[in-house]
């Protein structure tokens, strides 16, 4: 990211706290100036000024509710219009209430909102400016659900799969035009989102609980290898090549006029 991002500033969603609060304190760290978006305005501006006393960098504080149409534009706009930005962070999200089935019909809705609609608008915005001047990064914050929808709620997997395939598909499409894309597919990570939705981060191994701070300095070296997709946890990345290798082996096969005699 230091090469074409390098004087640039990022806008970072879900600032507020968890991993977009660990992206902000990094990328200040790293030198970028930062547009802090969530919808805890008090919250933004106490990381803000923090920030900007430790670093020096700039950082200022957009209030938004993502789920909400107007604050959505106005984000949107601002990505779109802000000569100065290189770097978009799509990380603001949200869980499910256990099992698919527990969690009420309109909890989906808002996250349709805020993990799909909202994280879809902005990353066409930045990828709109950023191949018009050639250069940018964004990344889109998944989940490692996104390839086990079988062990999580199928619901919130289907949607950070949809974030999967829009990084995969758009890097394949703009990769070339000097945007970098990259999916960041973090395990379990020690933030509120299970606080958020009365669930007990407790209840789960400990040596399966990443640290914040750890994935996102992480997910900036998988950035920086080039990588579209992120694993962090993952120890040998050729487990994930052999995934993408067989996903491509089927692509010959997917289109033909006449169906398979099975
Ligand atoms: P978190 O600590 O709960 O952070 C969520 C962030 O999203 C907060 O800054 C929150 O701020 C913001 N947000 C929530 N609703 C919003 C809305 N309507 N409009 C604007 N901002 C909103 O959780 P996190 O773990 O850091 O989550 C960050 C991302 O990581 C999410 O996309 C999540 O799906 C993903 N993820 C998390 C884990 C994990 O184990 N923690 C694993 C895989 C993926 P405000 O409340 O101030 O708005």
């Amino acid at each position: 990211m230091r090469h074409d991002t390098a004087h640039s500033h990022a806008l970072v969603t879900g600032a507020s706290s968890g991993i977009g609060a660990a992206y902000a304190e990094q990328l200040a760290v790293r030198g970028h100036g930062l547009i802090l978006v969530a919808r805890d305005a008090a919250r933004l501006q106490a990381a803000a000024d923090r920030i900007g006393r430790e670093t020096g960098m700039t950082v200022e504080v957009m209030a938004a509710d993502l789920t909400r149409p107007a604050d959505l534009a106005l984000v949107r706009d601002r990505v779109a219009t802000d000569a100065g930005l290189g770097l978009l962070v799509n990380c603001a999200g949200l869980g499910p209430l256990g099992p698919s089935l527990d969690s009420p019909a309109e909890l989906y809705d808002g996250m349709l909102d805020l993990n799909v609609r909202a994280l879809q608008t902005l990353t066409f915005a930045a990828a709109r400016a950023f191949v018009g001047r050639g250069g940018g990064a964004i990344v889109n914050v998944s989940s490692a659900v996104a390839l086990i929808p079988e062990r999580f709620n199928a619901g919130y997997a289907a949607q950070k799969a949809f974030v999967l395939a829009l990084t995969q598909g758009l890097a394949a499409e703009i990769g070339g035009k000097g945007v970098r894309l990259q999916a960041l597919l973090p395990g379990v990570t020690r933030t509120e989102f299970f606080d958020r939705v009365g669930a007990d981060i407790g209840q789960i191994p400990p040596e399966m609980i990443m640290e914040a701070g750890d994935l996102v300095a992480a997910a900036f070296a998988g950035l920086d290898a080039g990588e579209t997709v992120t694993i962090c946890s993952l120890p040998d990345i050729a487990d994930w090549q052999a995934v993408e290798a067989a996903r491509f082996r089927l692509g010959p096969n997917l289109f033909h006029r006449v169906p398979a005699g099975r």
